[in-house]
């Protein structure tokens, strides 16, 4: 069945309350739309935990920073539609951004500590529109689950924050990233690449599976590690944004790993104008 397509939080309000009235249980899975094999495993996971799935697609403009890819970033209801049809998604929320900040709009939400690093300080401003908005739509559907993928990990950390923080009771999933059979995470911004740095993009994930592969025989130094990260980025030709080791929940630096101390490898690079960003988990044994 094709998914219903609202686009107030009246409408959301109304549906939300049928589905309370009958007793069943919601998973919400917020997105930028421009859907992927990536989002639609989170739709999978979320019928399997839940009665309903609701999806919203809202290319949300408060996470932008003043030149960032707002005006291009990649948009298309009709194949999102699809791909949520497919999935077995009920409900599509898909807002316009005056419903989502009307004239007068002043509330906000900041996570501070998580917010800082990595792509908080690349992205001023970024952590806080996307706190805003997961808390808005948490508060408007209150659903029983929300499902996150890895791929954006400190946003994940940062929404865990939240969730906790401000009580809403509802339980964060985080989910693996998906990759292409050649490694590259899916991304809806992986659209604006050419050719040529499609293959370069691959130098990402390259080197993140290599210093997990150093781990594993037994690494345990972090600048090493790093040194890795950036290695693989220079060979091709990638600009660095950033190339960290991090703990796996806190994100606080980590300078030596250690077994049961979880640790995650993360990194942001320029292919052409294309910001891409990646992560793994590092398992010190
Ligand atoms: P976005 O539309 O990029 O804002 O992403 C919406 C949700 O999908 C976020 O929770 C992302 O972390 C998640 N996501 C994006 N790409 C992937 C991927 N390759 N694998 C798993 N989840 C993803």
């Amino acid at each position: 069945m094709k998914p219903a397509v609202l686009s107030t939080p009246t409408e959301v309000r109304q549906y939300v309350a049928a589905l309370a009235s009958a007793g069943k249980r919601l998973a919400l899975v917020p997105t930028m739309g421009f859907l992927h094999e990536g989002h639609v495993s989170l739709m999978r996971e979320g019928l399997q935990r839940a009665d309903e799935v609701a999806v919203s697609i809202f290319v949300n403009p408060t996470q932008f920073a003043p030149k960032e890819d707002l005006s291009t970033y990649p948009r298309d209801l009709d194949g999102d539609l699809r791909r949520c049809e497919a999935a077995g998604v009920s409900v599509v929320y898909a807002p316009q951004p005056k419903v989502v900040y009307p004239e007068g709009y002043q509330t906000w939400v900041t996570v501070d500590e998580l917010s800082k690093g990595l792509c908080g300080d690349r992205r001023p401003g970024h952590f806080r529109g996307v706190a805003t908005v997961v808390t808005k739509l948490l508060a408007l559907f209150r659903p029983s689950l929300a499902l996150f993928g890895e791929k954006d990990y400190q946003q994940l950390q940062v929404i865990k924050r939240l969730t906790h923080d401000l009580e809403l009771g509802v339980d964060i999933v985080g989910l693996p990233t998906v990759r292409e059979p050649d490694g590259l995470a899916m991304s809806s911004r992986n659209a604006y690449l050419s050719k040529e740095d499609r293959q370069r993009a691959l130098a990402l994930s390259r080197g993140l599976f290599e210093a997990q592969r150093l781990v594993e025989g037994g690494a345990r130094d972090a600048s090493s590690l790093v040194a890795v990260l950036r290695a693989s980025l220079a060979a091709a030709d990638l600009r660095e944004d950033y190339a960290e080791i991090r703990h796996g929940e806190t994100l606080d630096p980590i300078a030596t790993l250690a077994p049961g101390v979880p640790a995650r490898a993360l990194v942001a690079a320029f292919a052409g104008s294309t910001r891409l960003i990646d992560n793994v988990a590092l398992a010190a044994r």
